[in-house]
Protein backbone atom coordinates (compact mmCIF):
# COMPACT_ATOMS: atom_id res chain seq x y z
CA UNK A 1 0.00 0.00 0.00
CA UNK A 2 2.47 2.07 1.25
CA UNK A 3 4.62 1.59 -2.01
CA UNK A 4 1.90 2.78 -4.25
CA UNK A 5 1.27 5.52 -2.29
CA UNK A 6 4.78 6.88 -3.14
CA UNK A 7 4.10 6.19 -6.68
CA UNK A 8 1.46 8.46 -6.87
CA UNK A 9 3.43 11.09 -5.15
CA UNK A 10 6.64 10.25 -7.66
CA UNK A 11 4.06 10.80 -10.37
CA UNK A 12 3.09 13.95 -9.02
CA UNK A 13 6.11 15.78 -8.21
CA UNK A 14 6.08 18.45 -10.77
CA UNK A 15 3.41 20.14 -12.87
CA UNK A 16 4.49 18.64 -16.19
CA UNK A 17 4.25 14.89 -14.87
CA UNK A 18 1.09 15.93 -13.53
CA UNK A 19 -0.48 16.72 -16.62
CA UNK A 20 1.07 14.16 -18.72
CA UNK A 21 -0.61 12.05 -16.15
CA UNK A 22 -3.98 13.49 -16.41
CA UNK A 23 -6.90 11.06 -17.28
CA UNK A 24 -9.36 13.89 -18.70
CA UNK A 25 -8.42 16.75 -20.52
CA UNK A 26 -10.20 19.35 -22.73
CA UNK A 27 -10.16 22.88 -24.51
CA UNK A 28 -12.32 25.56 -25.30
CA UNK A 29 -14.07 24.00 -28.27
CA UNK A 30 -16.24 21.71 -26.07
CA UNK A 31 -18.12 24.70 -24.26
CA UNK A 32 -21.02 26.31 -24.99
CA UNK A 33 -22.22 29.70 -23.72
CA UNK A 34 -25.46 30.73 -22.51
CA UNK A 35 -27.06 34.51 -24.38
CA UNK A 36 -30.29 35.57 -22.95
CA UNK A 37 -31.71 37.94 -25.52
CA UNK A 38 -35.35 40.02 -24.37
CA UNK A 39 -36.82 42.26 -27.48
CA UNK A 40 -38.57 44.26 -24.60
CA UNK A 41 -34.80 45.85 -23.13
CA UNK A 42 -32.53 48.42 -24.61
CA UNK A 43 -29.42 47.43 -22.84
CA UNK A 44 -27.52 44.81 -20.72
CA UNK A 45 -29.56 44.07 -17.46
CA UNK A 46 -27.83 42.27 -14.78
CA UNK A 47 -29.36 38.52 -13.85
CA UNK A 48 -28.63 37.91 -10.11
CA UNK A 49 -26.32 35.86 -9.22
CA UNK A 50 -24.73 35.13 -12.47
CA UNK A 51 -21.94 37.08 -12.62
CA UNK A 52 -20.61 38.24 -16.30
CA UNK A 53 -24.05 37.38 -17.41
CA UNK A 54 -26.74 39.26 -18.66
CA UNK A 55 -30.13 39.61 -20.32
CA UNK A 56 -29.51 42.05 -23.19
CA UNK A 57 -30.90 43.88 -26.92
CA UNK A 58 -29.81 41.99 -30.01
CA UNK A 59 -27.67 45.25 -30.61
CA UNK A 60 -25.67 44.08 -27.54
CA UNK A 61 -25.43 40.44 -27.99
CA UNK A 62 -23.44 40.84 -31.07
CA UNK A 63 -20.74 43.01 -29.03
CA UNK A 64 -21.05 40.14 -26.61
CA UNK A 65 -20.46 37.31 -29.02
CA UNK A 66 -17.77 39.07 -30.28
CA UNK A 67 -16.03 39.49 -27.06
CA UNK A 68 -17.01 35.21 -26.12
CA UNK A 69 -15.02 34.47 -30.19
CA UNK A 70 -12.16 36.58 -28.57
CA UNK A 71 -12.13 34.50 -26.00
CA UNK A 72 -12.50 31.01 -27.92
CA UNK A 73 -16.05 30.12 -27.29
CA UNK A 74 -17.65 28.98 -30.39
CA UNK A 75 -20.27 27.48 -29.26
CA UNK A 76 -23.74 29.86 -28.04
CA UNK A 77 -27.20 28.80 -26.93
CA UNK A 78 -29.29 31.26 -27.35
CA UNK A 79 -32.58 31.71 -25.19
CA UNK A 80 -35.07 34.61 -27.05
CA UNK A 81 -37.81 36.17 -25.09
CA UNK A 82 -40.12 38.31 -27.12
CA UNK A 83 -41.75 41.68 -25.67
CA UNK A 84 -45.39 40.03 -25.72
CA UNK A 85 -46.28 36.74 -24.17
CA UNK A 86 -49.75 35.19 -25.52
CA UNK A 87 -51.29 32.01 -25.10
CA UNK A 88 -51.01 30.24 -28.73
CA UNK A 89 -50.64 31.78 -31.84
CA UNK A 90 -46.67 33.10 -31.26
CA UNK A 91 -45.30 35.74 -33.45
CA UNK A 92 -41.49 34.59 -33.83
CA UNK A 93 -40.99 37.97 -35.55
CA UNK A 94 -38.27 38.76 -33.47
CA UNK A 95 -36.81 35.46 -32.55
CA UNK A 96 -36.30 35.53 -36.08
CA UNK A 97 -34.69 38.65 -36.42
CA UNK A 98 -32.51 37.78 -34.07
CA UNK A 99 -31.42 34.47 -35.30
CA UNK A 100 -30.96 35.60 -38.69
CA UNK A 101 -28.78 39.26 -37.69
CA UNK A 102 -26.73 36.96 -35.22
CA UNK A 103 -25.78 34.31 -38.05
CA UNK A 104 -25.06 37.05 -41.05
CA UNK A 105 -22.88 38.71 -38.66
CA UNK A 106 -20.47 35.86 -37.54
CA UNK A 107 -21.70 33.29 -40.46
CA UNK A 108 -19.31 30.16 -39.27
CA UNK A 109 -17.30 31.31 -37.04
CA UNK A 110 -19.89 30.18 -34.51
CA UNK A 111 -22.02 27.50 -34.21
CA UNK A 112 -25.32 28.55 -33.03
CA UNK A 113 -27.86 26.51 -31.03
CA UNK A 114 -31.74 27.71 -30.59
CA UNK A 115 -33.30 26.74 -27.30
CA UNK A 116 -37.02 25.85 -28.31
CA UNK A 117 -39.29 25.86 -25.68
CA UNK A 118 -42.77 27.19 -24.80
CA UNK A 119 -42.43 28.69 -21.28
CA UNK A 120 -40.62 32.28 -22.50
CA UNK A 121 -43.69 32.28 -25.03
CA UNK A 122 -46.39 31.67 -22.92
CA UNK A 123 -48.30 33.78 -20.63
CA UNK A 124 -48.01 31.07 -18.21
CA UNK A 125 -44.66 30.24 -18.46
CA UNK A 126 -45.11 26.56 -18.58
CA UNK A 127 -43.10 23.73 -21.28
CA UNK A 128 -46.70 23.06 -22.90
CA UNK A 129 -50.13 24.08 -23.93
CA UNK A 130 -52.84 22.70 -21.56
CA UNK A 131 -56.22 21.72 -22.12
CA UNK A 132 -59.20 23.11 -20.12
CA UNK A 133 -58.79 20.66 -17.02
CA UNK A 134 -55.14 21.47 -17.05
CA UNK A 135 -54.29 18.56 -18.63
CA UNK A 136 -51.18 18.84 -20.92
CA UNK A 137 -52.56 18.81 -24.47
CA UNK A 138 -49.83 16.96 -25.78
CA UNK A 139 -50.84 17.32 -29.65
CA UNK A 140 -51.14 21.12 -29.72
CA UNK A 141 -47.98 21.23 -27.57
CA UNK A 142 -45.66 19.36 -29.91
CA UNK A 143 -47.70 21.00 -32.91
CA UNK A 144 -46.19 24.74 -31.69
CA UNK A 145 -43.09 23.00 -30.37
CA UNK A 146 -42.43 21.92 -34.05
CA UNK A 147 -43.66 24.80 -35.69
CA UNK A 148 -41.26 26.98 -33.72
CA UNK A 149 -38.13 24.66 -34.05
CA UNK A 150 -38.66 25.06 -38.07
CA UNK A 151 -39.07 28.74 -38.15
CA UNK A 152 -35.54 28.75 -36.13
CA UNK A 153 -33.68 26.37 -38.26
CA UNK A 154 -35.31 28.88 -41.48
CA UNK A 155 -33.70 31.90 -39.69
CA UNK A 156 -30.20 29.80 -39.74
CA UNK A 157 -29.77 28.31 -36.39
CA UNK A 158 -27.30 25.59 -36.44
CA UNK A 159 -28.54 23.83 -33.67
CA UNK A 160 -32.02 23.15 -32.75
CA UNK A 161 -32.30 22.53 -29.12
CA UNK A 162 -35.69 21.39 -27.40
CA UNK A 163 -35.70 21.92 -24.11
CA UNK A 164 -39.46 21.01 -22.84
CA UNK A 165 -39.23 17.10 -22.37
CA UNK A 166 -42.93 16.45 -24.07
CA UNK A 167 -42.63 13.03 -25.18
CA UNK A 168 -42.45 12.75 -28.46
CA UNK A 169 -41.61 16.18 -29.50
CA UNK A 170 -37.96 14.98 -30.96
CA UNK A 171 -39.69 12.60 -33.24
CA UNK A 172 -42.20 16.27 -34.22
CA UNK A 173 -39.45 17.58 -34.80
CA UNK A 174 -36.84 15.63 -36.92
CA UNK A 175 -40.32 14.75 -39.45
CA UNK A 176 -40.78 18.45 -39.71
CA UNK A 177 -37.35 19.54 -40.53
CA UNK A 178 -36.83 16.59 -42.67
CA UNK A 179 -40.05 17.82 -44.86
CA UNK A 180 -39.31 21.17 -44.93
CA UNK A 181 -35.69 20.40 -45.95
CA UNK A 182 -33.74 20.94 -43.09
CA UNK A 183 -32.88 16.60 -42.76
CA UNK A 184 -29.07 17.62 -41.97
CA UNK A 185 -29.70 20.36 -38.67
CA UNK A 186 -29.02 18.59 -35.81
CA UNK A 187 -30.95 18.15 -32.87
CA UNK A 188 -29.48 18.16 -29.21
CA UNK A 189 -32.48 17.40 -27.25
CA UNK A 190 -31.92 18.37 -23.61
CA UNK A 191 -32.97 14.44 -22.99
CA UNK A 192 -32.59 14.07 -19.24
CA UNK A 193 -33.61 17.27 -17.50
CA UNK A 194 -34.76 16.95 -13.48
CA UNK A 195 -36.85 18.84 -12.05
CA UNK A 196 -34.87 20.97 -10.22
CA UNK A 197 -34.11 23.53 -7.35
CA UNK A 198 -31.50 24.94 -9.13
CA UNK A 199 -32.58 26.67 -12.14
CA UNK A 200 -33.91 29.85 -10.24
CA UNK A 201 -31.74 32.70 -11.95
CA UNK A 202 -32.28 31.20 -15.13
CA UNK A 203 -36.25 31.49 -15.04
CA UNK A 204 -35.75 35.20 -14.29
CA UNK A 205 -33.02 35.73 -17.03
CA UNK A 206 -35.78 34.06 -19.74
CA UNK A 207 -38.53 35.65 -18.13
CA UNK A 208 -40.42 31.68 -18.14
CA UNK A 209 -41.06 31.17 -14.28
CA UNK A 210 -44.37 29.43 -14.36
CA UNK A 211 -47.54 31.70 -12.99
CA UNK A 212 -49.06 28.23 -11.19
CA UNK A 213 -47.88 25.04 -10.40
CA UNK A 214 -44.22 23.80 -11.26
CA UNK A 215 -42.93 21.98 -13.35
CA UNK A 216 -43.36 18.13 -12.24
CA UNK A 217 -45.71 16.37 -14.27
CA UNK A 218 -43.18 16.75 -17.24
CA UNK A 219 -39.83 17.35 -15.84
CA UNK A 220 -37.99 14.29 -14.20
CA UNK A 221 -37.58 12.91 -10.75
CA UNK A 222 -34.00 13.47 -9.01
CA UNK A 223 -34.98 10.08 -6.95
CA UNK A 224 -35.35 8.08 -10.21
CA UNK A 225 -32.60 6.74 -12.20
CA UNK A 226 -34.26 4.37 -14.59
CA UNK A 227 -37.12 7.08 -15.59
CA UNK A 228 -34.10 9.40 -16.07
CA UNK A 229 -32.06 6.94 -18.59
CA UNK A 230 -35.69 6.13 -20.44
CA UNK A 231 -35.98 9.91 -21.35
CA UNK A 232 -33.14 10.31 -22.86
CA UNK A 233 -33.58 6.52 -24.49
CA UNK A 234 -36.48 7.53 -26.04
CA UNK A 235 -35.27 10.79 -27.40
CA UNK A 236 -32.21 8.97 -29.40
CA UNK A 237 -35.13 6.37 -30.86
CA UNK A 238 -36.51 9.74 -31.68
CA UNK A 239 -33.80 11.09 -33.50
CA UNK A 240 -31.98 13.17 -31.43
CA UNK A 241 -28.15 13.55 -32.40
CA UNK A 242 -26.67 14.66 -29.06
CA UNK A 243 -27.94 14.47 -26.01
CA UNK A 244 -27.86 16.28 -22.74
CA UNK A 245 -28.01 15.96 -19.03
CA UNK A 246 -29.28 18.82 -16.30
CA UNK A 247 -28.35 19.84 -13.87
CA UNK A 248 -24.96 19.45 -14.08
CA UNK A 249 -23.11 17.82 -10.96
CA UNK A 250 -26.53 16.39 -10.17
CA UNK A 251 -26.75 14.13 -12.74
CA UNK A 252 -22.99 12.80 -13.37
CA UNK A 253 -24.11 8.97 -12.43
CA UNK A 254 -26.09 9.37 -15.39
CA UNK A 255 -23.96 10.18 -17.99
CA UNK A 256 -22.05 7.39 -18.82
CA UNK A 257 -24.65 4.79 -18.65
CA UNK A 258 -26.53 7.16 -21.14
CA UNK A 259 -23.48 6.75 -23.71
CA UNK A 260 -23.36 3.43 -22.95
CA UNK A 261 -26.91 2.89 -23.77
CA UNK A 262 -27.34 5.01 -27.24
CA UNK A 263 -23.97 5.47 -28.78
CA UNK A 264 -24.83 9.10 -28.85
CA UNK A 265 -22.92 12.27 -27.56
CA UNK A 266 -23.89 13.32 -24.35
CA UNK A 267 -23.27 16.65 -22.33
CA UNK A 268 -23.77 17.99 -19.61
CA UNK A 269 -25.35 21.76 -18.51
CA UNK A 270 -23.97 23.52 -15.54
CA UNK A 271 -27.35 25.08 -14.64
CA UNK A 272 -27.52 28.66 -13.29
CA UNK A 273 -28.36 27.64 -9.64
CA UNK A 274 -24.71 25.76 -9.57
CA UNK A 275 -22.89 28.86 -11.28
CA UNK A 276 -24.81 31.32 -9.46
CA UNK A 277 -23.74 29.15 -5.90
CA UNK A 278 -20.34 29.70 -6.96
CA UNK A 279 -20.26 33.02 -7.72
CA UNK A 280 -21.96 34.19 -4.44
CA UNK A 281 -19.47 31.85 -2.42
CA UNK A 282 -16.56 33.75 -4.01
CA UNK A 283 -18.52 37.21 -3.40
CA UNK A 284 -18.52 36.19 0.05
CA UNK A 285 -14.80 34.74 0.23
CA UNK A 286 -15.58 31.56 0.43
CA UNK A 287 -13.88 30.12 -3.05
CA UNK A 288 -12.40 30.71 -5.70
CA UNK A 289 -14.83 31.04 -8.78
CA UNK A 290 -12.24 30.32 -11.60
CA UNK A 291 -10.66 27.36 -9.62
CA UNK A 292 -13.91 25.92 -8.55
CA UNK A 293 -15.29 25.97 -12.12
CA UNK A 294 -12.27 24.47 -13.35
CA UNK A 295 -12.74 21.13 -10.36
CA UNK A 296 -16.69 20.93 -11.65
CA UNK A 297 -15.86 20.74 -15.51
CA UNK A 298 -12.47 18.79 -15.09
CA UNK A 299 -15.24 16.61 -12.96
CA UNK A 300 -18.24 16.34 -15.41
CA UNK A 301 -15.59 15.37 -17.90
CA UNK A 302 -14.67 12.77 -15.89
CA UNK A 303 -17.71 11.48 -15.33
CA UNK A 304 -18.14 11.37 -19.11
CA UNK A 305 -19.56 14.92 -20.32
CA UNK A 306 -18.44 15.37 -24.41
CA UNK A 307 -19.22 19.06 -24.21
CA UNK A 308 -20.18 21.06 -21.31
CA UNK A 309 -22.63 24.18 -21.25
CA UNK A 310 -21.63 26.66 -18.71
CA UNK A 311 -22.30 30.49 -18.14
CA UNK A 312 -18.68 30.76 -17.15
CA UNK A 313 -17.42 29.15 -20.04
CA UNK A 314 -16.33 32.79 -21.41
CA UNK A 315 -14.28 32.22 -18.76
CA UNK A 316 -12.62 29.19 -20.06
CA UNK A 317 -9.84 30.56 -21.62
CA UNK A 318 -8.50 32.90 -18.59
CA UNK A 319 -8.73 29.79 -16.41
CA UNK A 320 -6.07 28.30 -18.72
CA UNK A 321 -8.43 25.86 -21.11
ZN1 LIG B 1 -39.45 25.41 -21.12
Amino acid sequence: MEKAEKKLHRLKSNQLLRDLCSETSFSLSHFVQPIFINEGINDNEEIIGLKNNFVMSLDNSFKQIDDDLNNGVKNFLLFISPKKKSVSSFNLDFHQRAISSIKDRFMNDINLWTDVCLCSLTDHGHCCLFNEDQSIDIDRTLKEISKIALSYAQAGSDIIAPSDMMDGRTLSIRKILDKEEFSMKPIVSYSTKFSSNFYGPFREAASSAPSFGDRKQYQLDYRSESEAIRASLRCAEEGADMLMVKPGMTSIDLIMKIREKTNLMVGSYQVSGEYAGMCLSEEKGLLDLNEALKETWHVMRRAGAQYIISYGARLAKEIGF
